[in-house]
């Protein structure tokens, strides 16, 4: 199991075309999401995300209303001063959380979130592999980047070319 950051790093970026064309394998390929459900969850189970937090350090974190208003709570602000406090506007994203460019999140301190129970959505289900709507295979197009900073999501797809006999 690989869990070194900047080797994680070096290797997504080397494999981006190895896993492009190992996306359409898959489309082309019959194969068991459930199975490749089961890898991802044991190799989830063996990755201790609060040693890792690149995901908050690398990744945008969209903002829905309820998680507007379960954060809001959580810090006791009105939903109002927190959409002005902790979140901006993309232009490609619509409303997401704040980052600094040195830390990222503006919730992530060192490696701990510093809201965590109060999260949202999408930081409780990332990287969306387990816990995702839709076929692996559907969602493939996010797993590329993510194979650049995520141990989960590389581990991931280094286990499905094994299991699915998938040679580059
Ligand atoms: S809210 Fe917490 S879990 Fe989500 S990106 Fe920020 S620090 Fe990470
Ligand atoms: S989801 Fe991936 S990038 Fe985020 S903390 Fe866990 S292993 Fe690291």
């Amino acid at each position: 199991m690989l869990t070194d950051l900047v080797q994680i790093r070096l290797l997504g970026e080397k494999k981006r075309d190895e896993n492009l064309k190992f996306r359409r394998f898959m489309k082309a390929h019959d194969h068991s999401d459930r199975i490749l459900r089961r890898i991802a969850q044991s190799i989830e189970d063996q990755v201790d995300c609060t040693q890792c937090a690149n995901c908050c350090r690398v990744s945008t974190v969209t903002i829905a209303d309820r998680d507007v208003e379960r954060l809001a709570r959580y810090l006791r602000v009105s939903p109002a001063r927190f959409v002005t406090d902790y979140t901006t506007e993309s232009e490609d994203e619509g409303r997401i959380l704040r980052r600094t460019k040195e830390a990222g999140c503006i919730f992530l301190d060192g490696n701990d979130c510093t809201v965590y129970d109060a999260r949202p959505d999408t930081c409780q289900r990332f990287p969306h592999m387990v816990r995702g709507a839709g076929s692996i295979a559907s969602r493939m197009w996010q797993f590329v980047d993510r194979a650049c900073y995520c141990p989960i999501v590389y581990n991931s797809l280094e286990a499905f070319k094994e299991e699915l006999g998938f040679r580059y």
